[in-house]
């Protein structure tokens, strides 16, 4: 589209670097999304594994608490037993017949101390289970409330910059009629070569901006100049003075 020969080099870059900063921005937004959508998925997988947690800490409270329900009755059956068998010793012929009640009685009060302690070890086990249970309970409402909101933000977001995006993507097609097509395919080339899609950037402490090696004195004044097109060495983005990038101390958004 740009036939644009005519312009000085100082033009192009000024063209390039607008641009760049155009698309930067609608880097940002798509930066900005695209940690939400994560996020959101992790806390939903989180609650998932806690919900799966929850249900088998559910299904060993029940065991338990039919075992020690079992237990129970066992205890309530030996200690009607010995009530009984205690009725039958009153009423024995001698004294081989009392001792054979006796050891039935013993083997019954047995059993009740054995229903003891595996009722006091299985309600123990059942605290511990409560526990689990209660803490786990609120961990999941705690992530809910954080994933509500996070969807919320992700909604907020996504209204919001939807416009922003879509002027911003006008705008940058509108700034790439600017630049010299040559510069252009260049631009594109390195932008797309680099995560954070910088093409053009300044010179930032002696170094370049994008992959901060340093820029030798004498380059670093060629490229003030403004005469001709310097990409950086190492990593072959398009370098520009500070004073190209930053005309104005105040704006910088
Ligand atoms: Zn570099």
């Amino acid at each position: 589209m740009a036939t644009v020969k005519d312009f000085s080099v100082e033009e192009k870059l000024s063209a390039v670097l607008e641009l760049q900063k155009i698309d930067s921005k609608v880097d940002e937004i798509k930066t900005l999304k695209g940690e939400l959508p994560m996020e959101v998925k992790d806390l939903e997988d989180e609650i998932e594994g806690l919900k799966t947690r929850l249900s088998n800490v559910n299904a060993e409270i029940d065991s338990i608490s039919s075992f020690v329900q079992q237990k129970t009755d066992t205890k309530k059956d030996a200690v009607a037993q010995i009530k009984k068998l205690e009725k039958q010793q009153e009423n024995v012929k001698n004294n081989r017949e009392f001792e054979a009640i006796n050891k039935e009685v013993e083997y019954q009060e047995l059993e009740v101390q054995v229903a003891d302690k595996h009722m006091r070890d299985a309600e123990l086990e059942l605290g511990g289970r409560i526990d689990v249970r209660t803490r786990t309970e609120a961990k999941i409402n705690n992530l809910a409330e954080a994933l509500e909101a996070k969807k919320n933000e992700l909604e907020k977001i996504i209204a919001e910059t939807e416009k922003e995006e879509a002027a911003l993507t006008r705008e940058s097609d509108k700034a790439k009629e600017h630049v010299d097509s040559r510069l252009l395919s260049a631009y594109e080339r390195i932008r797309t070569s680099y995560s954070n899609g910088l093409a053009v950037v300044p010179i930032v402490r002696d170094s370049c901006g994008g992959c901060f090696n340093v820029i030798p004195p004498q380059r670093q004044s060629e490229i003030r100049q403004r005469k001709k097109i310097i990409v950086c060495e190492h990593c072959g983005r398009i370098l520009v003075d500070n004073e190209l990038n930053n005309p104005t101390e105040e704006t910088v958004d």
